[in-house]
């Protein structure tokens, strides 16, 4: 669960507020896009999740933590329990694909043994067991972004943050990479993804939520619509959703 009470924050020298008394719940399984222009918030939002920035004001709760209970030197093993996937991948480039998956496990301190397990499963996952000796050099965007993915969910993350996920790919590899989270998502996994492509958040039909100007103007909580002025939506006529066979299934772990 994800949950900010009244959160506001303002960057030192700065005239207006990045986040204005925000708040947002968010239940475990959901699938949320955060949109809204540059300059909105949402790299905000997310920081204060992450806790890599502090609030001014408001409480923030995740995953049952309350983050103000999280000390300086608890953050990285906080930060740990969260899957964050950035637009640049931020991979290890002197690493394979099959290190850069085994070194995150590695550092949350998991046997050898283990990973040995893990790591092919994780990298089937994300199709790319094929891949798991090439550099990141070596891939391509969609790819270097599943690696990424890989990287985050092999410890299990009950909350997957992903900023931008698929600012860098073109039109089938975005596809491609929402058709994962997709999958991860119905494995049990919250997502919050921030994006600015509109086609993402008009077919997946999920949550959305629009900040403009720090402040959250609108949340749809389902079938949502990328509209970021927060210009009143046209009713739609009811969508046939199409219903993966797999969204059918009991919640099971992802590897
Ligand atoms: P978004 O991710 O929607 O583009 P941000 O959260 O990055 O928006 O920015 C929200 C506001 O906070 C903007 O006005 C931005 O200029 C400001 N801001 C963001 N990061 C910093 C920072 N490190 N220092 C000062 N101001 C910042």
């Amino acid at each position: 669960m994800i949950l900010l009470d009244s959160v506001t924050k303002k960057y030192p020298g700065d005239s207006e507020l990045a986040l204005d008394s925000v708040s947002l719940h968010i239940e475990p399984n959901e699938f949320v896009f955060l949109v809204g222009k540059s300059g909105a918030g949402k790299s905000t939002l997310i920081k204060m999740i992450t806790k890599e920035e502090i609030p001014d004001s408001g409480k923030i709760i995740i995953g049952g933590i309350d983050l103000d209970y999280v000390k300086k030197r608890h953050i990285p093993g906080y930060r740990r329990r969260l899957g964050v996937v950035f637009q640049d991948f931020k991979l290890l480039p002197r690493r394979t694909v099959y290190e850069n998956v085994a070194f995150a496990l590695e550092i949350a301190g998991m046997s050898n043994k283990e990973i040995r397990r893990t790591v092919p499963k994780v990298l089937e996952l994300v199709d790319l067991l094929d891949q798991a000796n090439k550099f990141p050099d070596q891939l391509s965007g969609g790819q270097a972004q599943r690696v990424s993915i890989a990287r985050s969910v092999a410890r299990q993350p009950k909350i997957l943050i992903a900023d931008e996920p698929t600012a860098n790919l073109d039109k089938l590899t975005t596809s491609e990479i929402i058709d994962l989270l997709k999958r991860i998502n119905d494995f049990g996994t919250t997502i919050l993804v921030t994006t600015h492509n509109e086609n993402v958040v008009n077919n997946l039909q999920k949550r959305v939520v629009t900040l403009k100007n720090g402040k959250i103007v609108s949340d749809q909580k389902n079938n949502g619509i990328y509209s970021l002025d927060n210009t009143p939506i046209p009713k739609q006529p009811a969508r046939k959703v199409q219903t993966p066979g797999h969204a059918l299934r009991p919640r099971r772990k992802i590897i």
